[in-house]
């Protein structure tokens, strides 16, 4: 039994898989999990493979370490997307964080997540935990008048609901709920697979921040194996 990840019209990821083990269409999208030989557990959005339990650290890990990298003073924190709770329980981890809010547009993502990946959803229990369920784009142009001092973007690809968390108006309407020396970090595809979504991000960030940086990490599950980052630091 074969899973293929249909990447582009000339490039496609095929998995071999042990079980599938939960297929439901929520009101938004397709959610799978499937246990692989390669990856472990895997969970799938519309067909697209958003992590494992085999390398989720990597991602979540390093979205987390240098998102506090650069806002090393963060104690208010938000969430955009990451339905799963991995970047919420890596967050989390430190003892310093004050509040997590996370957005996420699905609540069927959180529910399968806390039922097949209890590990990565540990987060959601933790009294400085406040999820909201709505669209991540809407809820930043009414929120306005909050400020955290890190946003972090976990989208999935950018197509569907994705699509609005990767527009410039949302990054723009993040950076205004942002306080002090506050930092934007988002999560924008490999600079290799799809450099002009990765440089459309940058492009979008330095139109609004004095200084943005762009890091590349190694998620061997991904389609081209790698994914970007970008941070764009406020004054
Ligand atoms: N780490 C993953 C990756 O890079 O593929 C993505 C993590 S997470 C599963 C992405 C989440 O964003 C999904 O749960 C999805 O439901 C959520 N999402 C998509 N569009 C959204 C929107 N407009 N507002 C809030 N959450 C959204």
């Amino acid at each position: 039994m074969w899973l293929t990840e249909k990447v582009t019209p000339t490039f496609e990821v095929r998995l071999r898989l042990k079980k599938r083990l939960y297929r439901a269409r929520s009101s938004y999208q397709r959610i799978e999990v499937v246990e692989t030989f390669d990856f472990g557990r895997v969970l799938l959005l519309d067909g697209l493979i958003q992590l494992s339990t085999k390398d989720q650290h990597l991602y979540h890990g390093a979205l987390a370490d240098r998102g506090f990298a650069f806002a090393p003073h963060a104690r208010r924190v938000l969430i955009i997307g990451g339905g799963d709770g991995g970047l919420l329980t890596a967050v989390l981890r430190r003892s310093e964080v004050e509040l997590v809010r996370l957005v996420e547009i699905d609540e069927e993502v959180i529910a399968c997540s806390k039922r097949f990946f209890p590990q990565l959803a540990r987060g959601f229990k933790d009294p400085r935990a406040e999820i909201v369920i709505e669209d991540g784009a809407a809820y930043v142009r009414r929120a306005q008048g909050e400020q955290f001092d890190l946003i972090m973007v976990d989208a999935p690809d950018p197509v569907g609901e994705g699509a609005k968390l990767f527009a410039a108006t949302f990054y723009r309407n993040c950076a205004q709920l942002l306080a002090p020396k506050g930092v934007l970090a988002a999560q924008s595809e490999s600079p290799y697979f799809y450099p002009q979504i990765s440089r459309r991000v940058r492009r979008a960030f330095t139109r609004i921040f004095p200084r943005v940086e762009q890091e590349t990490v190694i998620v061997p599950s991904y389609p081209g194996g790698s994914i970007g980052f970008t941070f764009g630091l406020g004054r």
